[in-house]
């Protein structure tokens, strides 16, 4: 059976029987996105027939909701079950002027990246479109935030390197940004990336495109080369140059995420190199204190070294500290890793 969310104007129309009207895919489109239905039953402009013949083949495709986890500071994981018996994580974080969804690009990621729990799980595969494009339709239908649509913002940080699976990613930025269909703000994205060049140059050229954000966490080649192997084919230097020459849009800014890693990469000294790094680039940095966890071969520095480190970047340009979220539930930066054990779940709703 073929799920049709994920599916373009383009697709629906593929599954019309020769003879059916064009707008019946568009029907199809308003009422998978715009009015997100959960059955193709709740389509009533639709003739009878041709729900049969849609029924026979695809199905609608909404990610099962396997779990719940609730932080003591609002923020809610979930696991999502896929058709093929995998499941994928995503984060709901309420905030007083917007509501944040960290969503999943791939199973697992397999950059392998020394600080991060997602690289221990390895790459089991690639997320598509629907799967992508349905976390934000689950997670903001289960907290309500339709009725308050400005106000969703999405992040592409969840499991997996976004621009391994850059088709599939641009195709769920496309129907989310739709204003014919789930109408999020392309302002209202964001996309984090480990750094991979290339495909930086071709997120660039396309039409509709998330912000950019790209994991720097290092001060020099070499220590990135340690915390981050993917360096050693996409040298740092080679990053920043393309970084400097990216097609920003007049209201955006390129975000540097740094991590701090404890007597790593914490000390005055790399805070001014990556001053130096990021010079002449319009762009912002967020400084994450490492979120621990088992198997992580690192400490979080101490509140006041991430305060010192803030202060010197922000000579230069505005440097923010991201507030972890959900650290009590395995929700935070770097800690999808399905963990189960010893949470707080929550009852699963009425069906
Ligand atoms: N793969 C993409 C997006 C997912 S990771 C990327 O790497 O950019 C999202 C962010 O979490 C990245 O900036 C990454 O550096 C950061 N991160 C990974 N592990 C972390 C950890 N243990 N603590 C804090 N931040 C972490
Ligand atoms: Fe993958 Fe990002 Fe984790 Fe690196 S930090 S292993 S790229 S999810």
């Amino acid at each position: 059976m073929q799920p049709l969310i994920g599916m373009d104007l383009a697709d629906l129309r593929t599954l019309l029987p020769p003879g059916e009207p064009a707008f019946r895919a568009q029907q199809i489109y308003d009422a998978l996105y715009s009015r997100r239905v959960r059955t193709l039953a709740e389509i009533p402009n639709l003739p009878r027939p041709l729900r049969q013949h849609l029924e026979s083949s695809c199905i609608p495709g909404h990610l099962r909701q396997d779990a719940r986890y609730q932080s003591a500071d609002g923020t809610r994981r979930y696991l999502l079950g896929l058709a093929d018996s995998k499941s994928v994580e995503a984060v709901f974080m309420p905030e007083d002027s917007r509501d944040t969804l960290c969503i999943s690009t791939q199973v697992g990621c397999p950059v392998d990246c020394k600080f991060c729990l997602t690289a221990l799980m390895g790459l089991e595969r690639n997320l598509t479109a629907g799967e992508i494009a349905g976390q934000v339709l689950h997670l903001a239908g289960d907290n309500g935030l339709w009725a308050h649509q400005k106000r969703i913002n999405v992040v592409m940080m969840g499991q997996g390197e976004p621009l391994l699976n850059l088709d599939q990613v641009l195709k769920a930025t496309r129907l989310l940004c739709d204003p014919q269909g789930l109408n999020v703000s392309p302002r209202r994205i964001t996309l984090s990336t480990s750094g991979l060049i290339p495909k930086i140059a071709e997120i660039a050229a396309s039409e509709v495109r998330p912000r950019l954000a790209v994991s720097l966490n290092a001060s020099t080649e070499e220590q990135r080369r340690e915390l981050m192997p993917v360096t050693r084919k996409y040298h740092l230097a080679d990053l920043l140059e393309t970084c400097r020459a990216y097609p920003l849009r007049s209201w955006e800014k390129l975000t540097f995420e740094y991590v701090l890693l404890k007597g790593v990469n914490d000390t005055d000294a790399d805070a001014r190199r990556v001053v130096r790094l990021l010079a002449r680039i319009n762009c912002k940095v967020n400084l994450i204190a490492l979120n621990p966890g088992p198997g992580i071969p690192f400490e979080t520095p101490g509140p006041e070294r991430v305060t010192a480190f803030q202060a010197i970047l922000r000579n230069s340009f505005p440097a923010f500290i991201r507030r972890p979220r959900g650290l009590d539930i395995f929700a935070a930066c770097g800690q999808l890793k399905r963990m189960e054990s010893g949470l707080v779940e929550l009852p699963p709703p009425p069906s």
